[in-house]
């Protein structure tokens, strides 16, 4: 962005410099393991074991797909095994056709397919959430399963098996093939789950507003994650016509697409390790019942019982056992949070005591403003929550929005970022119309927001939520140099482990680091204590210069408000009360009465 000016280089204090090579690297070490472990296993363990190992990396694979669309992003999808039924679909009809590339490209072919099923599959959970969305995609399941008991896989009636490749053809050497495809596929999860669309499936989770207010598109982060996860569960039906060579409608059946999603949460299906896991219990637990002579059924309802608690308890088996791993460092990171703010904020502190009014540049005044509103009105129902609101807020300056409960900030700010379209009124930033842009294309566009509820999706490191608010490449420098500007956690710290007002303090330094125009503040400073509260004051007064950003802060404590912010606007009742200049909106005689009683804005 244009308007940011470059950031100073990191503090040489900062104790938290990251080792990225080493980073990338180890997952391939850990896939060239699995490699060879799987290898010694493909050559040691008993034919029997063999093919039971392969129906654990089958479901291993499908299981991990569910991790994505639903241990990252959060959407119920109970049709994966309808997807992997797409995967062998295409694998078998192929095989009949005797098409080019062979099983490992017919596998590829059978992923693509299946991904824009899902895509299709995923265009209603832009609008269904929950139930609505589990029922969906169970009746796709069930319809499915329909046809596939009419139409049959190719090849079938006339029992043409599947080739396998001619390096594979036995079972112990396809079981090492599949071994290599779980690698693969695990590999390709564990980038893209760090990459920006890892990013956005965890922040669409969390919260589709605050992603939106990232400049990150929601229906883009649906649909990579309901593509992805048809995609795996392609290649698991297609590995699974391999290993049959006859595959048949009763493996894909729609109950079984229940029971493998129970799976995938009762074992934490987002991390990969808990996806191989979850794989090995689904083949483990009906084999064990075979030999104890109880009917396989149950596996079922073990696994029903094993789900409901993991949505009950809302931890899975996989993330309690990450959590007794990871407890101490998570410890140790969440009050490294609270003695990370800056050395000299205290000093930031004494001068907000002691300077009681903030001053402008008056040739920011006269200079374009950065955000003009004209005639801005929101109704709910018969309640008109904003009334004819018209201001501007100068380039680079800082605005003060104040105003009792309920005078309509929050819902200011929600129209301004684009979550109320229907408002009367304008609203240009730049001089630029803004009707009709979404709350995505006003984020890209420099309109940056935050919530004064937390937003900030938990399952992120500080450093990858950075990332992805932030839209643009930044050197570690240069994050670590803001986040401890702020007095945020380390970048590799997890939002899980801090408190809610260090994660607002986190959600205000991305939002600086995406380098916008504006900045809209909603209460930042709430959850914070009296000292933090004044230290990130010192912060925010410093922004303009040190980002060429204007702030809109909205803020209860007048102290702070007068201290910070040049500019002021009041609401009361939906309306502006007085806008301008600090010193001229606190002389103004209407704000003093409708502030009667609060002697501090008086004195
Ligand atoms: P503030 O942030 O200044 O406390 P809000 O903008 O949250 O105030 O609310 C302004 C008024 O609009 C309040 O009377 C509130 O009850 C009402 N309001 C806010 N959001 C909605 C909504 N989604 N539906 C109906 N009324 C709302
Ligand atoms: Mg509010």
């Amino acid at each position: 962005m244009p308007h940011a000016e470059p950031l100073s280089p990191a503090r040489p204090s900062a104790p938290f410099l990251q080792k990225p090579a080493v980073r990338v690297i180890w997952p391939f070490v850990v896939g060239a393991a699995a490699i060879l472990v799987g290898f010694l296993l493909s050559n040691t363990l008993p034919g029997y074991f063999v093919y039971l190992a392969i129906s654990a990396v089958i479901a291993a694979i499908a299981i991990m797909g569910l991790g994505v669309v639903t241990g990252s992003a959060g959407m119920i999808a109970l049709c994966q095994l309808t997807f992997a039924a797409i995967g062998a679909w295409i694998v078998a009809l192929m095989n009949i056709w005797h098409a080019p590339g062979g099983f490992i490209v017919w596998l590829i072919l059978g992923a693509l397919v299946a991904g824009v099923a899902g895509i299709l599959v995923g265009l209603p959970a832009l609008r269904l959430r929950g139930v609505n969305l589990a029922v969906v995609t169970l009746g796709f399941a069930a319809a499915a399963d329909v046809t596939l008991v009419q139409i049959q896989f190719p090849g079938s009636a006339d029992a043409i098996s599947v080739d396998r490749p001619a390096m594979f053809s036995n079972d112990k050497k396809f079981f090492f093939l599949s071994i290599i495809v779980l690698v693969v596929c695990a590999l390709i999860v564990f980038f893209l789950q760090r990459s920006r669309w890892g990013a956005s499936w965890k922040a669409v989770a969390f919260s589709e507003r605050g992603t939106a207010a990232a400049g990150q598109s929601v229906q883009a982060a649906k649909l990579t994650a309901f593509a992805i996860s048809a995609a795996l569960g392609g290649v698991a039906g297609g590995l699974l016509a391999g290993q049959v060579q006859l595959p048949f409608a009763a493996s894909f059946t729609p109950l079984q697409s229940l029971a493998l999603y129970v799976l995938a949460i009762m074992s934490g299906a987002h991390l990969i390790d808990m996806a191989v896991f979850g794989g090995i219990l689904w083949v483990l637990v009906p084999e064990l019942l075979k030999r104890w002579n109880v009917p396989q059924d149950w596996g079922f309802v073990i696994f029903g019982v094993l789900g409901v608690q993991a949505l009950t308890s809302g931890t899975s088996l996989g993330q309690g056992i990450r959590n007794l791993v990871w407890k101490r460092q998570d410890r140790k990171t969440a009050s490294a949070a609270l003695s990370a703010l800056p050395p000299d904020a205290a000093d930031g502190a004494e001068e907000i005591r002691t300077t009681t009014t903030a001053t402008i540049d008056p040739a920011l005044l006269t200079g374009e403003p950065v955000l003009s509103v004209e005639h801005l009105t929101v109704e709910f129902g018969a309640l008109k929550a904003l009334d004819d609101v018209s201001f501007s807020v100068p380039e680079a300056s800082i605005m003060g929005l104040i105003g009792p409960n309920g005078a309509g900030k929050s819902t200011f700010v929600d129209a301004i970022s684009g979550f109320l379209p229907k408002h009367g009124g304008r609203v240009l930033l730049g001089g630029r119309d803004l009707a009709g842009l979404s709350p995505t294309r006003r984020a890209r566009l420099g309109l940056r927001r935050t919530f004064q509820q937390d937003r900030v999706p938990p399952l992120l490191t500080v450093g990858a939520y950075v990332r992805f608010v932030a839209r643009r490449r930044l050197s570690t420098a240069d994050i670590d140099e803001t986040l401890a500007f702020f007095g945020c956690p380390p970048a590799r710290a997890r939002l899980s482990s801090v408190d809610v007002g260090t994660r607002r303090l986190v959600e205000v330094a991305a939002a600086v680091l995406a380098g916008p125009r504006l900045l809209i503040l909603d209460e930042p400073a709430a959850g914070l204590s009296h000292d933090e509260h004044l230290a990130l004051a010192a912060r925010l007064r410093e922004l303009p210069q040190r980002y060429g950003v204007a702030l809109i802060i909205i803020e209860h404590d007048l102290d702070l408000v007068r201290s910070v912010c040049p500019m002021l606007t009041v609401l009361n009742f939906g309306q502006v009360l007085a806008t301008g200049p600090q010193d001229e909106v606190l002389a103004n005689p209407d704000v003093i009465k409708a502030y009667m009683g609060e002697t501090e804005l008086l004195s």
